[in-house]
């Protein structure tokens, strides 16, 4: 067995035996500490990182393959990696140095370390350079001022990849990214309880008030957040992309299933042609946004392997938006026929394909919205005179 055949094999056994409890914990609507524990158990907090910092060694291709089956089991635990891994580890990886790495990664492989992305505030989403959060220079650090809003993992994490400007506008005003420790009173964190879906993992906000940052701590170069912030979306978007493909899959599954067994008119649902109809939409979704995540994950194995070359970043980017698009809205569909397949049954959160229904809407919002993706996608069909951005 190769290491990528033994790491999806733990992954499948990972999501075996985590279903039930899952299951438990969303009708109950409670965050689901098992989703971390269990990751423990199988080794899975660092999928995509080198085994000598503790990870897997996963390439792109096996890691998306691993998120999405992660994702059959819902966005909500899918969405935990995401946090984690995608978005967490990543940026630390990629722009870190070796001290960040040593510091950070392993105890992050091992559970010890729960990672997030601080990059929106209540006034910044869409547009993160609208951001107000600010850092201050002190002898031996820096203080950091602002409010994250909407961050998977935000109550659950030690650490936090955290962007802000400089307090006095200093080195051109340009944001910078921080690894924040989620410590002490300066650290004030909330959950965030009011959504309609995703009810076992957790999404929180945090203030910063005058929180200490050690001098080590700053991420990359000074003035460079806003590049590291970008290239961390384009490992997140892939994520995403990747864990709609597994709603896609297990609702395909379940209508399946259900439509062979459901008796109306005096024969299964299965044989009446309009249900027919719902279940190859639901298979189309599937191919097409497999064929589109393969090639988006292959685009940006090409890209990190040689990280200078901007024409490699730039068809990543651009691969992995059009899959991120193509994924999320796919699942919504698929989801939603998968729900109309079930009929009343399906509307109920006691059901897979409702599950699925409710949390993967959010999908098409973070990580760029719909609205972003086909900005950046008709960007790069016009031309940088023709931005929408500007
Ligand atoms: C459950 C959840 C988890 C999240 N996790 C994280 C996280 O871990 N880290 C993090 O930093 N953020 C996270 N987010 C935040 C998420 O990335 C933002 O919600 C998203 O980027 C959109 O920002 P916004 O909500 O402020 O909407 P806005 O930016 O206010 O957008 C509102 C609407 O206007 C549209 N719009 C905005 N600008 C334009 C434009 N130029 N042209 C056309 N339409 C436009 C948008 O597409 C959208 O439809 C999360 C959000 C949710 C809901």
């Amino acid at each position: 067995m190769s290491s990528s055949e033994k790491l999806l094999a733990d992954v499948d056994a990972y999501c075996r035996e985590l279903r039930p409890i899952e299951e438990l914990c969303y009708v109950e609507h409670r965050y689901n500490e098992q989703t971390v524990e269990l990751a423990k158990k199988y080794n899975l907090l660092g999928m995509p990182l080198p085994v000598e910092l503790g990870g897997r060694g996963a390439d792109s291709v096996t890691y998306a393959r691993a998120l999405a089956r992660i994702g059959r089991e819902g966005t909500g635990v899918r969405t935990f990696f995401s946090g984690q891994t995608s978005i967490g580890q990543y940026p630390i990886f990629r722009y870190g140095n070796a001290d960040q790495h040593a510091r950070y990664l392993p105890a992050s492989c091992r559970g010890e370390k729960i990672l997030a992305f601080g990059l929106t505030e209540p006034d910044a989403g869409s547009n993160p350079l609208e951001m107000t959060s600010t850092y201050r220079k002190t002898r031996d650090g820096y203080l950091l001022n602002g409010v994250k809003y909407l961050i998977s993992n935000g109550g659950i994490c030690d650490a936090v990849v955290c962007f802000a400007y400089p307090e006095d506008k200093s080195g051109n005003g340009r944001m910078s990214a921080f690894i924040v420790d989620a410590v002490g009173e300066s650290f004030e964190v909330e959950d965030l309880h009011a959504k309609p879906g995703m009810f076992s993992a957790n999404t929180g906000m945090f203030q910063m008030t005058d929180h200490p940052v050690p001098l080590e701590n700053m991420l990359g170069e000074e003035g460079n957040g806003f590049r590291i912030a970008m290239g961390t979306l384009v490992s997140g978007r892939l994520s995403v992309a990747a864990g709609c493909l597994g709603v896609i899959e297990d609702c395909l599954a379940e209508a399946l299933q259900y439509s062979q067994e459901r008796v109306q008119h005096g024969k299964p649902i299965a044989k009446h042609q309009l249900v027919q109809e719902h279940l190859a939409m639901i298979e189309m979704d599937r191919a097409a946004s497999d064929a589109l995540i393969e090639r988006a994950a292959q685009a940006k194995a090409a890209s990190d392997a040689a990280p200078g070359d901007a024409t490699l970043a730039a068809d990543a980017d651009m691969a992995v938006a059009k899959a991120k698009f193509f994924a999320t809205n796919a699942a919504w569909d698929a989801a939603d026929r998968a729900v109309q397949v079930y009929g009343g049954r399906g509307w109920s959160e006691l059901y897979r394909v409702g599950r699925h229904l409710q949390d993967v809407r959010v999908c098409r919002i973070y990580e760029g919205t719909d609205e972003i993706m086909k900005l950046k996608i008709a960007q790069s069909l016009l031309g940088r005179e023709f931005s929408a951005f500007s």
